[in-house]
């Protein structure tokens, strides 16, 4: 429930609202607006009676919000919320982001190597897992801990800001200390204890979404990581499961427009783990930035035939470089911008 108060309603006005909406039980939020201030109620179960709030003095009207999400919702918020990574890497804005590097981080050199040449080609964030949620507990796991000692080692290197992923609520106030932006995979989606970790840390949080997930289950789940204070939350369309084994999984790009009417958060899209094919993960980056996405994240790997996982979705780095060009056009086709990023390698290449 919102609580919008009237044009030059008064502090004290204001107070007493967020004062009765704490007496009721609920949490307030107030949010001064350029015209008006909004006064949130949060903890909304549905049996919230108005009647109270609405005869306050200075309170103009009292807006329910119909979505079961609330402060991720657009009724919530009208305006674009920004997520800044790293000063000139903003989403939701203008400008379109390019997440790149590999699947896994592997090794000093293989890292090191990737986020050079991503950084070189345009990217403006660096993406490696160190901790890696694969399907077989054989598969390759990550390097942990060393693993994010080698991201940082590769951000001193470029300047590139991180986007790696956590696991569990153990493992994301670890990998908080040393990413810019904490990654929840489409496998965790829904587990709530680790979103309302990250919701506590602070951070930005690359939430994605679920094999199996409606937008509104997405919605829900990013709605636990606001309800713990933390806005700071980028979307992500990477393919749901589909019937057809012809690609690893159906990249839903009308999930993009959509999840941008109902929510104020930014929107990227996965083009890599939502085709699972190279060949196919170009024109679906390019399709991302027409449909509108605030963002591309993309796997790019030194020598994909040797990688540890996902090789075969990776792109080659001058693959990648031809990818920027073309999405740099697209953007300005629909009167936007590829950012240009704060990465060091990048900025002298151009
Ligand atoms: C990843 O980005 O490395 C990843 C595992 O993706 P997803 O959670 O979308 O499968
Ligand atoms: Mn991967």
């Amino acid at each position: 429930m919102l609580v919008v108060m009237q044009h030059g309603a008064t502090q004290e006005q204001i107070d007493r609202v967020a004062r009765v909406i704490e007496e009721m039980g609920y949490q307030a939020r107030p949010m001064p607006g350029a015209q008006r201030t909004t006064v949130g109620l949060v903890g909304n179960d549905g049996r919230v009676d108005s009647s109270r709030i609405e005869a306050l003095p200075g309170v103009g009207e009292v807006i329910h919000v119909s979505k079961p999400y609330k402060q991720v919702s657009r009724e919530w918020k009208h305006e674009n919320t920004l997520v800044q990574l790293a000063p000139g890497v903003v989403f939701g804005g203008r400008e379109i982001q390019i997440i790149a590097g590999p699947c896994s981080v592997e090794s000093e050199r293989q890292i090191v190597a990737a986020a050079t040449q991503v950084a070189a080609a345009g990217a403006t964030a660096l993406r490696g897992g160190a901790f890696k949620p694969r399907s077989s507990p054989y598969s390759f796991q990550g390097l942990g801990k060393r693993g994010l000692e080698l991201l940082r080692l590769a951000q001193r290197e470029t300047g590139l800001p991180i986007v790696t992923e956590a696991l569990d609520e153990e493992g994301a106030h670890v990998v908080a200390e040393y990413a810019d932006c904490v990654q929840i995979g489409a496998r965790n989606m829904q587990n709530y204890s680790l979103l309302r970790a990250v919701g506590r840390i602070g951070k930005p949080v690359l939430l994605k979404r679920g094999m199996a997930a409606t937008i509104t289950d997405l919605l829900l789940s990013a709605e636990y990581i606001l309800a713990e204070g933390n806005e700071r939350v980028i979307l992500c369309e990477r393919g749901v499961r589909s019937f057809d084994t012809s690609t690893r999984n159906l990249l839903d790009l009308t999930a993009i427009p959509l999840v941008q009417k109902l929510s104020h958060l930014p929107m990227i899209a996965d083009p890599s783990h939502g085709t699972g094919l190279r060949d196919k993960v170009v024109p679906m980056a390019r399709a991302a930035v027409a449909a509108g996405a605030d963002g591309v994240i993309v796997e790019v790997h030194p020598d994909p035939d040797r990688a540890l996982s996902d090789g075969g979705q990776s792109l080659f780095p001058e693959q990648f470089a031809g990818l920027v060009a073309e999405l740099r056009a697209i953007a300005q086709a629909i009167g936007r911008e590829v950012a240009s990023g704060s990465g060091t390698v990048g900025a002298s290449v151009g």
